[in-house]
């Protein structure tokens, strides 16, 4: 088990932000021939939970990895122009036409995160599946799948007992008014811990302000409380794994 002690602070805003990939290690997931990214300081422990998954003939798959600003800009401004389906928390079909832009913001929110603000930029969030437990089916990350009657069952299951003993846990792990619950996606402690705190508002609001975005007016002009309710209300990381 490795100890984490190597964010630059010089690097740390651009690796909070999604603007840099120099905290990133690629690798080439065996069978699905899928390449991810992960923060190099948890790539040992997700090895290591995924060994111990395998042992109960869990075959661990990372669906979504680390993903820089510019990709979360694309699925931002697809969702927001339609192009992507915006699910509702109950799994229906949101109609943007029918929103204006504040209305369509809060839609895409609860289950994509604001570009500069995805935990998926800082490498220790990860989306995973059982690749095994699909038996052939296409996964798509939605809540029932991993429900006690869905495919990924028995993952959930044994995440629930082992993925702390790695050091993982769920961030969104139930629905607090904001983010819907996401039981497909694992936060690394160690590095949640010293990312979480450094992303800051303004750090954010000066960001955004200088890009092109979709629903730009929107989101600055009431970031605090998309701050508040999308991106700051998850579940903390434990304390005592290092
Ligand atoms: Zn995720």
């Amino acid at each position: 088990m490795k100890s984490m002690n190597d964010l630059s602070p010089n690097n740390i805003s651009k690796e909070i932000l999604g603007l840099t990939d120099s905290h990133i290690s690629y690798f080439k997931q065996p069978e699905t021939n899928h390449t991810v990214g992960v923060h190099h300081s948890m790539l040992e422990n997700f090895q290591a939970l995924v060994a111990c998954a395998k042992k109960e003939d869990i075959e661990i798959k990372i669906a979504s990895g680390f993903r820089s600003f510019e990709r979360q800009l694309l699925i931002w401004n697809n969702k927001f122009s339609g192009i992507t389906v915006i699910n509702d928390i109950d799994g229906k079909k949101v109609d943007v036409n029918t929103l204006d832009d504040g209305e369509i913001v809060k839609a895409i929110l609860v289950y994509s995160a604001l570009p500069g603000a995805s935990r998926h930029h800082w490498g220790c969030d990860i989306d995973i599946y059982a690749d095994n437990l699909l038996a052939g089916k296409p996964l798509r990350l939605e809540p029932w799948e991993y429900s006690q009657t869905g495919p990924m069952a028995k993952l959930t299951t044994w995440l629930a007992h082992n993925a702390v003993n790695y050091g993982f846990y769920f961030p969104y792990d139930k629905f607090r008014g904001g983010i819907a619950p996401e039981p497909w996606h694992l936060s690394y402690a160690p590095l949640a811990r010293k990312f979480q705190p450094q992303l800051e508002l303004a750090i954010l609001q000066d960001y955004l302000s200088k890009i092109d975005i979709a629903g730009k007016a929107a989101i600055t002009n009431n970031l605090s409380e998309i701050f508040s309710r999308y991106i700051n209300n998850v579940c903390n990381a434990p304390q005592g794994f290092n």
